[in-house]
């Protein structure tokens, strides 16, 4: 690693590139997106870096010549006259088709002090153009130092779906109120505790959802509330930046959170999580992130409901953003509807982020379609979390047979939950399907039917999270399954009964 990346101003400066294929093209229009003065030497140009050329004059002549200039000088590079060309170069690109010459001008250039960049030898390089992702006045460069550029370019892609485009609206604002920052708070120390709360919180929250005239008003309103209290320590005002948002983390793959939840989790002061959410997912923190288990295996709830909702309201009066962290989706069996109203009746600023519920994280990774034209017109989502042992609802609803049955927290109850299906009417062949730790690499899937499937769990040690499907769209996993989970038979210690794939 000998390449310091810097951030190079090269508006009005002039930059030098000899050859005029396709690499000298891409290169030229980003010289010229940065507002250089570029200098093409070649006696004959691409069919694009002809329209670039052609291009740059229309526009120079009409705009402002002095933003971007693109000359062409049409002649061979000639060796004994090149130092006069680069001579006021600020950067040389040598991108001819031969490969010796390319080398003859990195060497003149070395002579003269000039970075200059060869096109397919990174070892004579002596800089690289990065692959950039664009949040102006952000500016995020990646390079593999010659290595691997289809590389770089890649991580850029990724890079350019995590970070959305209105990060270009927060730098705005970052830069506009700097200066005003720096008056009201006198130490270091203030602005950057200032800064790190309305860049990581409520501030780009709103941003980011579209309402910058609301974010610039909590900026001005935080500032104000900071540098009160930077004035007066002893003041006791609610912090204004407590917030919380509910989240739900999907069933257990960390690539199913939403891109939302990921930028969530990675700006959260607490993390109050569950049972449900898998290690990979808390891995994803930042290291400075407090987390609170709120976990609720069944029967043995680690916190009552009542206290999960007291503690978000408390941490959110200290100022924290704080993120409740469910598995699957928080309004589906998550109890999430009871923490927001909590949060509402207590004037906390909330959000809710959904996730991918088990019932559809499951059926994906089992190849069971929850519906199908040949198969289930309807699905219901049922929680089979039986009080004493009975099932107490009215089950007459679930009695059509092209409709399937999810069921949620089934496990315990699935004897009952055959046993009553079979009462109701369903066909005692009708297939069912127990997913057992879904979209994780431990994922198993156990098919049988309604009289079946009770023996063939109680014949092997099946662990929690499971989820319960029943329906003939069932038969589709013996085709559809497509996803080979990461733990074998032997280190189970039991042996696998599902269909095919898995
Ligand atoms: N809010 C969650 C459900 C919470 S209830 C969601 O939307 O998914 C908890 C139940 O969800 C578990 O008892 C189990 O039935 C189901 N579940 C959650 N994750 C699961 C997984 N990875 N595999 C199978 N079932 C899962």
């Amino acid at each position: 690693m000998k390449h310091l990346p810097i951030f190079l101003d090269i508006s009005q400066q002039h930059c030098v590139v000899i050859g005029g294929g396709q690499s000298a093209s891409r290169k030229i229009s980003l010289l010229l997106k940065y507002g250089a003065h570029v200098c093409v030497i070649a006696p004959d140009l691409s069919p694009s870096l002809a329209r670039l050329v052609a291009e740059n004059q229309t526009s120079a002549d009409e705009h402002n010549r002095a933003t971007s200039q693109l000359q062409h000088i049409a002649e061979h590079c000639a060796l004994e006259t090149l130092h006069i060309k680069l001579q006021s170069a600020r950067l040389v690109i040598a991108a001819t088709k031969d490969a010796a010459t390319n080398l003859d001008i990195a060497s003149c250039a070395k002579a003269l002090n000039i970075p200059c960049h060869v096109a397919d030898n990174p070892e004579a390089s002596t800089f690289f153009l990065p692959s950039i992702v664009d949040r102006d006045p952000i500016q995020i460069a990646i390079s593999s130092g010659g290595a691997s550029p289809i590389l770089s370019r890649l991580l850029r892609d990724r890079i350019e779906a995590f970070v959305p485009v209105s990060y270009r609206v927060l730098g705005k604002m970052a830069s506009e109120f700097r200066t005003t920052v720096k008056e009201k708070l006198q130490t270091a120390r203030q602005r950057k505790q200032f800064w790190e709360r309305a860049l990581h919180g409520r501030v780009a929250e709103l941003v980011l959802a579209g309402q910058p005239a609301r974010a610039r008003s909590e900026l001005i309103n935080s500032l104000e509330y900071t540098s009160r209290n930077a004035a007066d320590p002893l003041q006791t005002d609610v912090h204004p930046e407590g917030e919380v948002a509910l989240v739900g983390a999907g069933p257990g793959d960390a690539e199913l959170l939403t891109l939302r939840a990921l930028r969530l989790i990675q700006s959260a002061d607490v993390l109050v999580y569950d049972r449900l959410v898998s290690q990979r997912i808390m891995d994803l923190r930042r290291t400075d992130t407090r987390i609170i288990y709120a976990g609720k295996a069944r029967s043995k709830h680690t916190m009552v409901q009542g206290s999960i909702n007291e503690l978000l309201v408390s941490l959110a009066r200290e100022g924290n953003r704080v993120v409740r962290l469910k598995g699957g989706d928080p309004f589906i069996f998550g109890r999430g509807g009871e923490e927001i109203e909590t949060l509402a009746s207590n004037n906390i600023p909330f959000q809710v982020v959904p996730g991918i519920t088990a019932a559809s994280g499951c059926a994906a990774f089992s190849g069971i379609p929850l519906t199908h034209r040949d198969h289930a017109q309807s699905c219901v989502f049922m929680t089979g979390h039986l009080k004493s042992q009975e099932i107490n609802l009215d089950w007459s609803h679930l009695r059509d047979p092209s409709q399937t049955i999810v069921f949620y927290m089934g496990l315990i109850g699935l004897e009952k939950i055959c046993e009553n299906l079979i009462k109701i009417g369903r066909l005692g062949d009708t297939p069912a399907a127990l997913v057992e730790q879904g979209t994780t690499p431990s994922q198993r899937v156990h098919v049988g039917t309604l009289q079946t499937l009770p023996d063939l769990v109680t014949q092997h040690a099946v662990r929690a999270p499971t989820l319960l499907i029943v329906g003939s769209v069932v038969t589709l996993h013996e085709s559809l399954a497509w996803y080979r989970s990461g733990t074998t038979d032997e280190n189970r210690n039991v042996s696998h009964f599902s269909g095919s794939g898995i």
